[in-house]
């Protein structure tokens, strides 16, 4: 019988305690901790993102602002709003959301960020960092999935973790952090070019799936006690659904779930996470930008 990595309990959880650690800071005299997020046009997706940091943000107490340009703006016009950013104490740390219109290049901006105040831990400094396993911003996901991991003690040491994807937020960040000292699996990054996919899939103690292609792991790629992650988001028609739509994953639950020791719900498992860790960024930026220990 399978457990699950309750991502939605587990960050109601980790949002008290933020909460709770915003409260007794505040009760101390400091201001409260600042996230900021830049969006540029208004792709549906993207805003509903935003929309969920935001709220979360100030289900914790802390400010939370957003700034708002339009799809024609040009990558000179976003460069400077990035520096007032990077010079305004008052903001501990932001976020561009991605993807951003295709005549700015992402790279540019990122770039721009400062690494201190870059709580979604994507400008180089802060991936050489976490490589080098100095002090850095880790990306939002592969933290949330590390979260999940320790926070239901999973056993990881010596534990042969595949992970599916190469992706730069999520499949080769997670790879890196999972293959450290603390964690010590022993890591197999798999992609669109590996062989034998199955094969791999099925040696894995820990399975990572973040491939973007709905219910793709099937019951045949997986080892009978296995934990599985499933990173996927994907919305589709549902007409017997109030919304219109429900969301699966990029793995077939209802084949898969019953051979596992673990499994994370989609939706409900990565996700809530996602957000967690970003908040936790926040939080470590702004302690660091008033000097709190
Ligand atoms: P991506 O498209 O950037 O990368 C997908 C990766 O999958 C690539 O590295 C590619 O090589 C690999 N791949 C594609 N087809 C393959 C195949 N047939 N066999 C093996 N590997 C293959 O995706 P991403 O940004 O890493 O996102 C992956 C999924 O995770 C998406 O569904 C995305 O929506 C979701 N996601 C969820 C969260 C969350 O908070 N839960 C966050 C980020 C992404």
């Amino acid at each position: 019988m399978f457990e699950l990595l309750d991502g939605k309990t587990l960050s109601i959880q980790i949002k008290n305690e933020i909460a709770t650690e915003v409260r007794n800071l505040m009760a101390d005299g400091y201001r409260t901790p600042h996230l900021a997020a830049v969006i540029v046009g208004n792709d549906g997706a993207s805003q509903t993102y935003v929309a969920n940091k935001e709220k979360s943000s100030h289900e914790v107490g802390f400010t939370s602002s957003v700034y708002r340009y339009p799809e024609s703006t040009s990558e000179k016009d976003l460069l400077e709003a990035i520096e007032f950013l990077n010079n305004d104490p008052e903001i501990d740390g932001f976020i561009v959301q991605l993807p951003l219109p295709k005549h700015i290049n992402e790279q540019h901006i990122i770039d721009a960020i400062s690494p201190d105040k870059d709580v979604d831990g994507f400008t180089a400094i802060n991936v050489g960092r976490m490589v080098l396993g100095e002090d850095a911003f880790v990306p939002a996901t592969p933290m949330g999935i590390c979260t999940l991991l320790k926070r239901y003690g999973i056993e990881t040491c010596g534990k042969h973790c595949v992970v599916i994807g190469r992706s730069n937020i999520v499949g080769t960040p997670v790879a890196n952090l999972l293959s450290r000292k603390g964690f010590d699996c022993t890591v197999t990054l798999c992609h669109s070019r590996t062989k034998n996919l199955a094969e791999l899939t099925r040696s894995a103690d820990i399975l990572i799936v973040a491939i973007g292609k709905p219910e793709f792991v099937t019951a045949e790629m997986v080892k009978e006690g296995a934990v599985v992650i499933d990173v996927g988001i994907h919305r589709i028609p549902d007409e017997s659904r109030k919304s219109g739509y429900r969301i699966i994953g990029d793995v077939k639950h209802d084949e898969v779930d019953k051979l596992c020791s673990w499994v994370t719900p989609v939706p409900g498992g990565v996700g809530p996470l996602t957000i967690i860790s970003l908040l936790e960024n926040t939080m470590k930026a702004y302690k660091k930008n008033l000097n709190i220990k």
